[in-house]
């Protein structure tokens, strides 16, 4: 399939006139052929429109059409082939066998979904049988299903050009659910982007779908980001990348006419608290699997352990020289934009000016330019006095805190921000301890490990990719996982309805053979 530079709007492919832009190879720091045409508020008001007239066929339609669709995204994305793997690559400079996993996972998350669809307990059918010999008053017939909440924006990662991105975790769910999807598309990875478009209303035609259920907008800077989250018919927001940006966007939704939620994933420090009796049992290949961790892709996951937590003692003497030895053999590496290896230079440049020390770098490497992992020790007295130290910087750097004490430990936890994890390095011994730090760690993050590093975020029904701000915009549901269809769904309750009215969902013979909770009894009734 070939890149063209054009917008996706509905069925057809348009060129944006508003502005030129490239799409760029940090890794040869050249730009890469197609130019693309930018589109501002007529492309994304042609786009709202399709998308609004789309929504109630496509809410509508068989739920089995529904599944098939997304699968068929998934069979088209793998039809693409190296063509798609090989233009991410040269976009993002991810090395090639992280991009294929990336695809599996993309796919996998679209078929999951497909599952979840045809299961159907996302609907959350509810019928409350009428009582009319109730007294003093009788009770009507109630039934509840959810419904899409109707048209959603998506905002695709730098980070992750295919599972974060234009058929990734926020279009596969909201799909899911029922909602047209209008993505704009992320500037770094504009080639991928069209790629995966076109795989995508290519599925919408073939599965007989109103040409509005999907469209994908280019633009310039903000602007074309803007008037999306500000068109009336959209419903919802889907977010991820830097705070200020997912802030940007809850800003505009919250003062529209009618405001909507924005469900942003925007930053978190994945603090791993290392307990005594770990660092005694195996510091030594805790220290390389921190170190690993913290360097995997440039250090550029949302999940990158960029704080380990630990008491002051020998043992951690030992873990904070090994990890510092581990780093120093780790080689700069290109990262996803130029934009990205300047915020992360400037973050260190502002960390340096703190009290916390650096203890080691990496070395450079063949990377004409890239960043250079490094590493921090400070005492929690310093930590605790500066709020700045436990901000995410996006790269590969990470801060060890030694605490005089449990208590000092206690409290540096209660001190963090929201998280998308926290992690427990424990032993037997440890349990105690790990015990007077779950409650504070429950109030503080979407996902709590133990023995591993958080970086590899499995895409189930059990996953909770989110939590409290500014890990997200909206602790109450997840970006990954089954789970992350609730974002774009709304209980309806019908009261009385005659059956001949009612969805098929909430039929009185069950003709979609759901799990539904009928007089307060869960089951295929
Ligand atoms: P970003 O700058 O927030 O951009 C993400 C998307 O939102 C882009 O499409 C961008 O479009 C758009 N956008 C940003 N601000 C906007 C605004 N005010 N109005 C309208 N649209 C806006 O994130 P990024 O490019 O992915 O990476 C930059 C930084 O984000 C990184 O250095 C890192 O700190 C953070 N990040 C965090 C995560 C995470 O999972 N927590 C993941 C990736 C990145 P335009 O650029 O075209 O405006």
């Amino acid at each position: 399939m070939k890149i063209t530079g054009e917008m996706l709007i509905g069925a057809s492919a348009v060129r944006g006139a508003d502005a030129t832009l490239r799409a760029f190879d940090p890794a040869r720091n050249a730009d890469l052929e197609p130019a693309f045409g930018g589109g501002g508020a007529a492309e994304v008001a042609r786009a709202c429109e399709l998308a609004e007239a789309a929504f109630d066929d496509y809410r509508r339609a068989p739920l089995e059409t529904r599944a098939q669709f997304l699968e068929s995204i998934a069979d088209n994305i793998i039809a693409l082939g190296d063509a798609l793997i090989e233009r991410a690559m040269a976009e993002s400079a991810l090395p090639k066998a992280r991009l294929e996993g990336e695809r599996a996972r993309t796919v996998g998350q679209l078929r999951l979904f497909a599952s979840l669809v045809r299961e159907g307990r996302w609907l959350a059918a509810t019928l409350d049988s009428a009582q009319p010999d109730r007294k003093p008053l009788p009770r009507s017939d109630l039934r509840l299903q959810k419904i899409p909440v109707g048209p959603v924006a998506v905002f695709g990662a730098s980070n992750f050009p295919l599972a974060f991105s234009v058929a990734g975790g926020d279009t596969a769910s909201a799909f899911a659910a029922g909602c047209p999807v209008i993505v704009k598309s992320h500037p770094a990875h504009l080639g991928t982007s069209e790629l995966v478009g076109r795989a995508v209303q290519k599925a919408v035609a073939d599965s007989g779908l109103p040409e509005g259920v999907f469209s994908l907008v280019v633009g310039a800077g903000n602007a074309i980001g803007e008037a999306l989250v500000s068109h009336p018919a959209i419903a919802a927001v889907g977010f991820t990348g830097s705070r200020r940006g997912g802030l940007a966007l809850v800003d505009i939704a919250s003062k529209r006419p009618a405001p909507i939620p924005v469900y942003a994933e925007m930053s978190s420090v994945n603090p791993v608290f290392a307990l005594p009796g770990a660092l005694e049992a195996k510091g030594d290949t805790l220290a390389a699997a921190y170190i690993d961790s913290v360097t995997l892709g440039v250090g550029q996951f949302c999940t990158n352990p960029g704080l380990v937590i630990g008491l002051d003692g020998s043992d951690l003497d030992d873990f904070i020289d090994l990890a510092a030895n581990a780093i120093t053999k780790k080689e700069t590496q290109t990262m996803l934009t130029a934009q990205i290896a300047a915020a992360y230079d400037s973050g260190i440049t502002e960390r340096n000016a703190t009290s916390a020390h650096q203890i080691a770098t990496g070395v450079k490497g063949k990377a004409a330019s890239g960043a250079l992992p490094a590493l921090y020790r400070v005492s929690a007295e310093d930590f605790l006095a500066k709020p700045q130290l436990s901000e995410e910087i996006f790269g590969p750097t990470s801060v060890i805190v030694v605490c005089a004490d449990e208590d000092e430990m206690i409290s540096v936890a209660r001190r963090l921000e929201g998280q998308l994890t926290a992690t427990l390095l424990m032993e037997k011994d440890d349990v105690e301890l790990a015990r007077r730090l779950l409650p504070v760690l429950e109030r503080k993050a979407g996902r709590i490990l133990a023995n591993g590093f958080p970086t590899g975020v499995e895409v189930s029904y059990a996953m909770v990719h989110g939590g409290p701000f500014p890990a997200t915009s909206d602790s109450r549901s997840t970006s990954v996982g089954a789970m992350a269809i609730e974002r774009f769904l709304r209980p309806v309750c019908y009261q009385d309805l005659p059956a001949s009215l009612l969805p098929e969902a909430l039929a009185d013979d069950n003709p979609l053979s759901l799990w539904r909770l009928r007089d307060g009894e869960l089951g295929p009734n």
